[in-house]
């Protein structure tokens, strides 16, 4: 029996003992707080997270924390609840110097405002204690587009080296969520064709490429893909398989695997996604010269610009969306050609270009700073 069980058992016999109500047991069995979800899941986030910063170059380090739930099976008020306890549990943690949370899977906007009220009730109003939040409650214009803009300003860059744009070119997406909705629209925009999505609910495919616009009322209007007028459903599994140009998974993490590496057909692959590709199906996707503009890169928009509001709530001014979109471009364009460089000097492929990139800058710091083991 191991010690947590060993205790556990000991707590509830004392409890017996005293006679105590069960609801009183239960509350004093579960820990006030426990800064743990999966321990390698989030362990893996932050430390991309740590990466990610470092490759844009924005003084944030890494660090990475959430809530094991399907919030789509709950409702706003239970979401919101839960939302308050857990600010309540890490509000001493947080702070506008010390860590600053921003939205990712499963949350928006609306969770940031009540993180922000929350943790106001103890430390008084602070909006840059969390970023991603209603522009209403001091976001940043731009942010809620941010990550999947800064995908398809990755795209271009990577595209430009080959003498391609997104017009004409295929799209596949797998997550239509924000990251991949917006990056969708955005595409869509500039003339890319996106021919296949998919999300929780199922997917879609029109080889002549879909109406993204129209798609999303939809889906707002039925809260599913399917049966869409202008498309016609398909596998969810046949996505990541589908033949395109540009593969951008931008759901789960693992979803390009042994399994189904050797099938993709896509040229390129922009990981949208956090932790999209597992290295198994990296070196598969490698030796079949697909192309891959790994996470660290791809998807930092969504924090270069939290930065950027971060930036406008300390300074109390706040940019215009022009304004924060050319930033992120210039963001991610010089960041695209930094990674180039170190994939020239070290040899090495768009990921380890951008990992170099990333350590590269941590371990300098770190070394300024002086190192003790
Ligand atoms: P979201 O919750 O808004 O959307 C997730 C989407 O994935 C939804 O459309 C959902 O239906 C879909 N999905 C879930 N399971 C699926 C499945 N099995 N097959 C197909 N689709 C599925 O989340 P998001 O913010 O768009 O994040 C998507 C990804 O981008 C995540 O990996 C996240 O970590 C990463 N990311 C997000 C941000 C951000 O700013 N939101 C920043 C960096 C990275």
């Amino acid at each position: 029996m191991n010690a947590l069980a060993a205790t556990s058992r000991n707590f509830k016999n004392a409890a017996r003992i005293l006679g105590l109500d069960a609801k009183i047991e239960r509350s004093l069995l579960i820990p006030f707080r426990e800064i743990k979800v999966d321990p390698d899941e989030v362990n893996a986030l932050a430390q991309l997270m740590t990466w990610k910063t470092a490759v844009v170059d924005i003084p944030y380090g890494g660090a990475k924390g959430g809530i094991g739930c399907t919030p789509r099976d709950l409702s706003l008020s239970e979401l919101e609840r839960l939302t308050r306890v857990f600010a309540q549990k890490i509000h001493d943690l947080i702070g506008t110097h010390t860590d600053v949370p921003a939205p990712d899977m499963g949350t928006n906007a609306q969770t940031m405002a009540w993180m922000l009220d929350e943790y106001s009730k103890f430390h008084g109003h602070s909006p840059a204690v969390v970023t991603g939040k209603p522009i209403d409650l001091g976001g940043s214009l731009g942010r809620e587009a941010a990550t999947g803009r800064g995908v398809v300003f990755a795209t271009e860059a990577l595209l430009a080296e080959y003498g391609k744009s997104c017009k004409g070119l295929t799209f596949v997406i797998q997550g239509f969520g924000n990251v991949g909705s917006w990056a969708a629209r955005l595409i869509h925009e500039r003339g890319g064709k996106v021919i296949a999505v998919s999300d929780i609910t199922g997917a879609v495919k029109n080889p002549n490429g879909l109406d993204i616009d129209e798609l999303i009322k939809h889906k707002e209007s039925t809260g599913s893909l399917l049966n869409f007028n202008g498309a016609d459903n398909m596998d969810p599994n046949e996505v990541l398989i589908h033949e395109c140009d540009v593969l951008i998974p931008s759901a789960l993490g693992g979803v390009l695997n042994r399994e189904n590496a050797s099938s993709v057909r896509a040229k390129f692959i922009v990981e949208a996604a956090n932790h999209p590709t597992d290295p198994e199906a990296d070196e598969i996707l490698s030796k079949k010269g697909v192309i891959i503009l790994p996470d660290i890169y791809a998807n930092a928009g969504g924090v270069t610009v939290s930065y950027f509001e971060w930036v406008q709530n300390i300074q109390g001014f706040m940019w215009d969306e022009e304004k924060v979109n050319n930033e992120l471009q210039r963001y991610m364009t010089q960041a695209f050609h930094n990674i180039k460089n170190m994939c020239k000097t070290y040899d090495c492929n768009l990921r380890m270009g951008a990992f170099t990139l990333g350590v590269n800058r941590v371990a300098r710091a770190t070394n300024l700073r002086g190192y003790e083991a």
